[in-house]
């Protein structure tokens, strides 16, 4: 616990650094952060000198342990370090899967050498992770997934594929679902493996969208060895990891994975003055777009406020739990409400291929990557609401 007077202490310290420490470039235009943090966009160097100063600082994960290269900060620092980078500016060059939900894991479950090994390039934003775990016929049904480990002595040999990967073309690791033993339900013999992705036997295909854009990928795995020392958790215990990654997916994604998504459509009301116009008091002339517009800026500041709490919570609690269903839910809802908005009032240009119509395009997946809306609804009702399953016999247990 960090009392008032040394948290300001802290606010102090957090604002000296960050003014002796944020490149100019990166005030004047901070998206140009966002922009990088896009897989395999290029670098400008004074993103790649702010990532290194913030990684060196340990503050790109604040409240990670000290000794994996973390800030070690409580929450409440966390908290204040946050409203200080907003303060000048600063966005937070070290993100990616591996800060959003396998870094935490690893945290969780990992062994003292994997946590040596792994968590500090991701706390310095050094290497990018991927998600193996959805398969052609394993979606939210995840626990039928196929992939096979066998045992071979001091290594697993592994055979499937993955798809949807998002970024595997440009990432270095991959935490993978594996199927090592077979159990009496399909949930027992699972497997979370950590795979280099430049092991011989890796392919990746990328799936080109319509938008010419490849965010995901195919990926194949053709008898690729595997150390043993890859495994986190328990053999055929992987289940309970993935469910806890997953709860870290929903928490993170709630608030929108897409930096520029957020940074783009941040200043809605000065979208909607500028398209729609004001009148003589400076409100928008359209009244039913201006009731709508505040009902929405509402809905996102209460969807806001009961983010930050729960995230603080969760961060003073042991992480977040069944809870981040409800928040995956209602943040993809507010943020589909303020894209079909942003569309509206662009009027015709938003016809157009701008960077709105495709965050609007974009939004749409939010309701299924990390497990589809559904699913979120069904976990909502049987963990959370503790309501009966939908049949009477034994259905697939949801992602
Ligand atoms: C942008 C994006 C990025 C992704 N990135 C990754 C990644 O990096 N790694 C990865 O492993 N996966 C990734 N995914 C895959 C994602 O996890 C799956 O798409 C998701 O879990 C749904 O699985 P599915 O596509 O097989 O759909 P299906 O499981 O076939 O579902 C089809 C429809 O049926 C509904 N449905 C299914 N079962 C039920 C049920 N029991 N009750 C009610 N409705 C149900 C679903 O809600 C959905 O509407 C990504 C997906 C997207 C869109």
């Amino acid at each position: 616990m960090v009392d008032a007077p040394e948290l300001e202490a802290f606010r102090l310290e957090a604002r000296g650094w960050l003014q002796a420490n944020l490149p100019e470039s990166i005030r004047d235009n901070p998206s140009q952060v966002a922009l990088a943090m896009v897989d395999g966009a290029p670098q400008p160097k004074d993103v790649l000198l702010w990532r290194s100063r913030l990684g060196a600082r340990g503050w790109g994960v604040p409240t990670w342990p000290t000794r994996y290269g973390g800030g070690g900060l409580t929450a409440s620092q966390a908290s204040v370090l946050k409203d200080e980078m907003a303060r000048i500016g600063a966005i937070n060059p070290i993100g990616g899967l591996g800060v959003m939900m396998f870094g935490p894991t690893l945290l969780e479950y990992g062994n003292p050498e994997q946590l040596e090994r792994h968590i500090p390039p991701i706390a310095k934003g050094q290497l990018r992770w991927c998600q193996g775990f959805s398969e052609p016929g394993a979606g939210s049904d995840l626990a039928s997934l196929q992939m096979t480990a066998l045992d071979e002595g001091d290594s697993f040999r592994v055979t499937g594929q993955k798809v949807w990967t998002t970024g595997a073309q440009h990432a270095h690791w991959c935490f993978c679902l594996v199927r090592t033993d077979k159990g009496p339900s399909k949930h027992d013999g699972i497997s979370f493996l950590m795979i280099d992705m430049a092991s011989p036997g890796v392919e990746v295909r990328p799936i080109i969208l319509i938008s010419g854009e490849s965010p995901f990928c195919e990926t194949f795995f053709t008898d690729v060895l595997v150390p043993k020392a890859n495994l986190v958790g328990p053999r055929g215990g992987g289940w309970q990891v993935a469910k806890r990654l997953l709860q870290h997916e929903r928490q993170n994604t709630s608030v929108g994975s897409s930096p520029i998504g957020v940074a783009s459509t941040a200043n809605i009301g000065d979208l909607a003055r500028s398209h729609v116009g004001v009148d003589a008091d400076n409100q928008l002339v359209d009244r039913d777009l201006r009731h709508r517009m505040a009902e929405h800026q509402m809905q996102a500041r209460t969807f806001a406020l009961t983010h930050a709490r729960a995230e603080a919570e969760s961060r003073a609690n042991s992480g977040p739990s069944n809870t981040a269903s409800i928040m995956k839910n209602a943040g993809g809802q507010v943020r589909a409400e303020r894209a079909e908005l942003t569309i509206e009032l662009m009027g015709n240009e938003g016809l157009y291929w701008s960077e709105e119509v495709r965050g609007w395009l974009r939004g749409k997946s939010g309701a299924i990557a990390g497990g589809s809306a559904e699913i979120q609804n069904n976990i909502i009702a049987k963990r959370i609401l503790g309501l009966p399953d939908a049949t009477d016999t034994q259905p697939p247990k949801a992602r």
